[in-house]
């Protein structure tokens, strides 16, 4: 636990949170602005601050969670569809320092966009640069 991190302050019962799930690793909890009625956030029950921080076990239990209520949050707010993504790292928008994924509600013709909204080069890159990018993963 992390002092002064509002999620593990939830996770731990410290402040209130209307939780929708708990699994081993990882807690589910109405998100208190939501974008669309039903935002559930996912988080790790111990404190990460980027995805790639959570150790493999715990990381699969997290998205056990967010794969079985993908469905049930559509479900029960009677959505078309639901976006899903996470904030990762500051650059990308992330505010709460405790990594966490969205569940978004979709209802047709809500006016949200997709993930390709998020357009922060309008460039598109050529064949080769495709190519040492996809080379410069593959080597990671
Ligand atoms: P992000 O910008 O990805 O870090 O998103 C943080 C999210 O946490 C926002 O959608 C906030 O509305 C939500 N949030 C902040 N404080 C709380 C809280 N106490 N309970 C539930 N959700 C919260
Ligand atoms: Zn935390």
């Amino acid at each position: 636990m992390s002092e002064d991190c509002i999620f593990c302050s939830i996770v731990a019962g410290d402040i209130p949170g209307r939780i929708v799930r708990e699994t081993n690793h990882a807690v589910a909890f109405l998100d208190a602005n939501p974008l669309a009625p039903g935002h559930t956030l996912v988080v790790p029950k111990q404190h990460y601050g980027r995805l790639n921080e959570i150790p493999g076990d715990e990381a699969a239990d997290l998205f056990d969670a967010v794969h079985d209520l993908s469905a049930a949050v559509e479900d029960a707010v009677d959505a078309d569809a639901v976006s899903i993504g996470i904030n990762d790292g500051e650059a990308a928008g992330q505010e709460v320092p405790h990594t966490h994924v969205h569940l978004v509600p979709r209802f047709e013709g809500d006016g949200g966009g997709p993930f390709h909204a998020i357009n922060p080069s309008s460039e598109q890159p050529s064949e080769d640069e495709l190519d040492e990018i996809a080379e410069a993963v593959r080597e990671r």
